[in-house]
C-alpha cells in the first residue's frame, strides 16, 4: 500500500480542478491520474482513523460502495489534533509550516487553503463546518454552511449532509463538509453500539451527498485524526487515518 498522508489532499483537489496551490508540503494521489472530473467532493469525518474505519465498515453502505468503485488508503495523521489537521488537509502543508493551532489561528492565518484557493479561480466552492470553523470562510467561498457546535451530533451530521447536498444543487463544484459524530462518541465514552450508531449516520448522510451529486464528481473522504479517547481508542497503529477516494 503506498505511503499517503493528509497533506496529499488539497494537491490532489488542486490537480483535480486544475487550481494553483502555490506552496504544498504534499503531493497529488497518484491513483487519480485516470480520474476527469467536474466536482470534488471533500468529506471529514472526525477520529475516521484508519483501524476505526475498517472495524465499522462492515455496518455501512455508502462509504464501502465508494471504496469499492476507488480506493482505501491508510494515510498519515500529521496532528492529533482537529484544528492543525483540518488546516493540514486544506492547506497541503504540516502543522509546523501552517501553524494554526485553533479557529482563530486560522482567522488570521495568511494562508490560503484549496476553498479560498478554488473560489479566486472562479469555482463555485462550499464549506460546511462547525460554526466557528465555516465562518473562517465568509467573504472567501460562495456557499457557507454553519452547523452550530451545540447539536446533538447525529443531528449535526444529519444537517452537514443536507447542507452539503444543498451546496452541490447550487452548483458548487468544491464542497467541503465535516462530520462530528464520531469523536463525540469518543469523547462521551460510548461503546462499540454508540460509534456504530454515529457511523451509520455519517454514512446516510455521505449517501444523500452522492445521491445530489452529478456525474464525474470525485469524492475523498478522511479523518483527521485517529480515535484518542474511549473504547475504540487507536493503540498501536495510532497515527493513520482513513482516506477514500474515488470518482463516481
Ligand atoms: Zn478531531
Amino acid at each position: 500500500m503506498p505511503v499517503v498522508s493528509q497533506i496529499d489532499i488539497a494537491p490532489t483537489i488542486s490537480r483535480l480542478l486544475d487550481v494553483a496551490l502555490p506552496r504544498t508540503d504534499g503531493q497529488p494521489l497518484e491513483e487519480l491520474g485516470s480520474w476527469s472530473c467536474e466536482q470534488v467532493v471533500l468529506s471529514i469525518v472526525d477520529s475516521l482513523g484508519f483501524r476505526l474505519y475498517r472495524y465499522l465498515e462492515k455496518d455501512l453502505k455508502h462509504l464501502p460502495s465508494l471504496a469499492a468503485a476507488g480506493q482505501v488508503f491508510s494515510a498519515v495523521s500529521v496532528s492529533s489534533h482537529t484544528s492543525p489537521a483540518i488546516a493540514s488537509i486544506l492547506s497541503g502543508l504540516l502543522p509546523e509550516h501552517h501553524g494554526i493551532r485553533d479557529t482563530e489561528d486560522a482567522r488570521r492565518s495568511p494562508i490560503q487553503s484549496i476553498p479560498a484557493l478554488a473560489s479566486s479561480a472562479g469555482i463555485r466552492t462550499g464549506v460546511i463546518m462547525e460554526k466557528g470553523g465555516a465562518e473562517v470562510y465568509c467573504g472567501l467561498v460562495e456557499y457557507i454552511g454553519a452547523v452550530p457546535r451545540i447539536l446533538p451530533p447525529a443531528e449535526f451530521d444529519r444537517q452537514s449532509g443536507r447542507l452539503a447536498a444543498e451546496a452541490l444543487a447550487a452548483h458548487c463544484r468544491l464542497v467541503v463538509a465535516y462530520f462530528i459524530g464520531l469523536d463525540k462518541a469518543a469523547h462521551d465514552g460510548q461503546d462499540q453500539h454508540g460509534f456504530r450508531q454515529a457511523a451509520m449516520t455519517i454514512d446516510r448522510s455521505f449517501g444523500q451527498i452522492l445521491a445530489a451529486a452529478p456525474a464525474k464528481t470525485a469524492f475523498l473522504v478522511v479523518g483527521d485524526h485517529p480515535v484518542h479517547a474511549g473504547s475504540l481508542a487507536s493503540g498501536a497503529d495510532p497515527r493513520c487515518v482513513a482516506l477514500l477516494a474515488g470518482c463516481l
